[in-house]
């Protein structure tokens, strides 16, 4: 297989276009055949839709069932079990994803009622669900956001829906990070892409979305997760069951030598600052100016985690291009500021060190 790229990225508003595109740009009809069965694992943590930041958008799932479809794929399963106390039926029809069925066919399957079986990794004896295990080709869906006990939620953590909820409790008790980790190195999916169009802050339930209008689509979690990471606020070591799972040698960390490709990189989205609540919040500290939404989202991830700046507003957006100006801008269209953070989208950790420097000057 020819690597072309580690990471892809896309951009839009038009997220069943966006997700066939970004598909079709890693050819991954290349990796299919048509009499596989296919695994489809959204996170629907919760029946709440998806533009409150927890679960995925079912036009992601939607342009992927498409994809499959036209390269002549018919078995598809969308499995998900919902956290313990909510109902993954519920969840499948509130979150879209019954329509979903309807439209094209394919089969909803509820973890919570599938058959157990019981597999060992890295010490522990995990109980995971069947459905999960016995598919040809796994797809996890997962989105990128916050959480108030791991940091952060994406491809590692999503997968969690594939454990029954006796099970689930169990890793709570167990401490979240190594079952976590451990439970990566039984169920591999085959491909993720990440849903990041509008991810919780700060919690796995949703409430305050930041709007990023992004999806990502890559072979190795811990990549796309450290990735990830560094979007919304964090260094990968910072995540431990990030940092335990690539210990255990299941994947590679973000680094120079990963290659991203973006698409649509000179038509991303410009942020909607007025409608977002963490925006409005946190716009006291903003100078915005036609700036692209994933670049805006890292500035809040940012902002969230360091809590502001002392001196004047941080500056953003394609309006400051070819400006020289004094203070703190973000992002390569503030290379005219005095100090600014590179990046075309930057990550929310450079712009909280950044900002650490800038507040100390
Ligand atoms: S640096 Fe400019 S062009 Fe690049 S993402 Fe930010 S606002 Fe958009």
């Amino acid at each position: 297989m020819i690597r072309i790229a580690d990471i892809y990225i896309n951009y839009g508003t038009d997220l069943q276009e966006i997700t066939y595109e970004i598909m079709k740009e890693a050819n991954i009809a290349s990796r299919l055949k048509p009499d596989m069965r296919i695994g489809i694992k959204p996170n629907l943590v919760l029946a709440r839709s998806a533009d409150e930041g927890a679960t995925t958008h079912p036009e992601i799932v939607e342009g992927i069932i498409l994809y499959l479809q036209d390269t002549g794929i018919d078995d598809i399963t969308i499995l998900e079990g919902s956290w313990v106390g909510d109902s993954t039926q519920r969840a499948f029809k509130n979150c879209g994803y019954t329509k979903l069925q309807e439209k094209y066919g394919v089969k909803l399957l509820d973890t919570k009622r599938d058959n157990v079986i019981a597999k060992a990794s890295k010490g522990l004896s995990l109980n995971v669900c069947e459905s999960a295990v016995s598919v040809d080709y796994l797809i996890n869906v997962p989105v990128l956001k916050g959480h108030c006990q791991t940091g952060l939620t994406c491809c590692l953590k999503n997968l969690k829906g594939c454990i029954p909820d006796s099970e689930k409790r169990r890793f709570h008790s167990l401490g979240l990070h190594k079952p976590i980790a451990a439970l990566s190195a039984i169920l591999r999916p085959s491909l993720h892409i990440v849903d990041s169009v509008c991810g919780d802050l700060s919690f796995e339930e949703g409430g305050n979305p930041v709007v990023a209008n992004r999806i990502m689509l890559g072979f190795d979690p811990i990549l796309l997760d450290s990735y990830g990471a560094q979007l919304i606020g964090y260094n990968p070591d910072d995540i431990k069951h990030l940092r335990i799972a690539k210990e255990y040698g299941l994947g590679n960390y973000v680094s120079d030598d990963t290659i991203i490709k973006e698409l649509n990189e000179h038509n991303r989205p410009i942020v909607n600052t007025k409608s977002n609540n963490i925006s409005r919040r946190l716009s006291k500290y903003i100078e915005e100016d036609s700036a692209c939404s994933a670049c805006y989202a890292s500035l809040i991830y940012a902002l969230d985690k360091i809590g502001g700046v002392n001196n004047e507003k941080i500056k953003i957006g394609q309006g400051f291009k070819g400006k020289t100006l004094d203070g703190l801008g973000v992002g390569k269209c503030t290379s005219g500021c005095k100090y600014y953070v590179k990046g075309c989208p930057p990550k929310a950790n450079d712009i909280i060190e950044a900002i650490k420097g800038y507040n100390s000057i």
